[in-house]
């Protein structure tokens, strides 16, 4: 298993700090979610545990199984098993949805034991069944001219095939109808197991009605102020955050 330990981080933007002190711990197995209003530093959340280079890391610490992730770059924190589904996915023009995910595949892998072309076409058409995906979809051009739902299937696509030990999905629900919906949900509950785990970003509830979370977490502010059970979410999506604000004295 795999353990991702994020302490006291800090992350500012065009020096502004957004993040103010963030601290959550996030083993395989495991299922975390997190919610809070717009504007509290989720995404930037998501950014920084990525690598993105416009989030700025002033304190604290992410690591990966005790390694430091924040030394490493982007591209060796996906190897060491970190995935992370955008909330707006980049296109990437001229190279097709398979070639992307094989390679990606492959970089997670040591040389000479590359997947085979064979069995990666095999696995990949299993999932997409799986996915309810349209077959022509491995080989459109990474997300150019996706729909907002065929981005976030896509995501689960890659999600279910890269094999990664701990998953970071930024509003994987957002803007989509309830059968895409409840595809996403169905993909994320398949890799449920003792060797990975996840952080579900989500502004709803909704999603949460399909993959039930081991463990809730509330953003306001730059921090996580609340962390609880499924209940937790249950209750924010029948009162909204102001109960919150109150009972930790939380100004707007
Ligand atoms: P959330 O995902 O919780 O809605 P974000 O992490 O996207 O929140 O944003 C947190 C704060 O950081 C907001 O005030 C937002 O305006 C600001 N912010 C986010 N990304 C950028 C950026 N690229 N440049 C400047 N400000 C940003
Ligand atoms: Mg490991
Ligand atoms: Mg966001």
């Amino acid at each position: 298993g795999s353990v991702l330990e994020i302490k006291d981080l800090h992350v500012s933007i065009e020096d502004k700090e957004i993040l103010k002190g963030v601290n959550l711990t996030i083993k395989s197995g495991e299922f975390h979610a997190v919610m809070g209003p717009n504007g509290t530093g989720k995404s930037t959340l998501a950014s920084a545990i990525m690598g993105h280079p416009k989030y700025e890391v002033t304190g604290g610490s992410i690591t990966l199984d005790g390694e430091d992730v924040l030394e490493m770059e982007v591209d060796e924190r996906a190897r060491a098993g970190l995935f992370l589904a955008m909330q707006y996915p980049s296109e990437i023009s001229g190279v097709t949805n398979a070639d992307f995910l094989r390679s990606s595949i492959n970089a997670r892998r040591e040389e000479g034991d590359e997947i085979s072309l064979m069995k990666f076409i095999k696995e990949m058409d299993e999932a997409m069944d799986f996915l309810e995906m349209d077959k022509n979809m491995a080989q459109r051009y990474l997300n150019e001219g996706f729909s907002g739902g065929e981005k976030k299937r896509n995501e689960i696509l890659q999600l279910l095939m890269m094999k990664a030990e701990i998953g970071i999905l930024d509003e994987i629900d957002s803007g989509l109808d309830i059968d895409a919906l409840k595809v996403v949900a169905k993909g994320i509950n398949k890799l449920r197991d003792e060797n990975f785990g996840c952080l579900i970003i989500t502004h709803y509830q909704r999603l949460l009605n399909y993959i039930e979370p081991d463990f809730v977490h509330v953003m306001m502010q730059g921090r996580v102020v609340k962390s609880g059970g499924s209940e937790l979410s249950q209750r924010l999506e029948a009162e909204g955050y102001d109960w919150i604000k109150k009972e930790l004295n939380i100004e707007d």
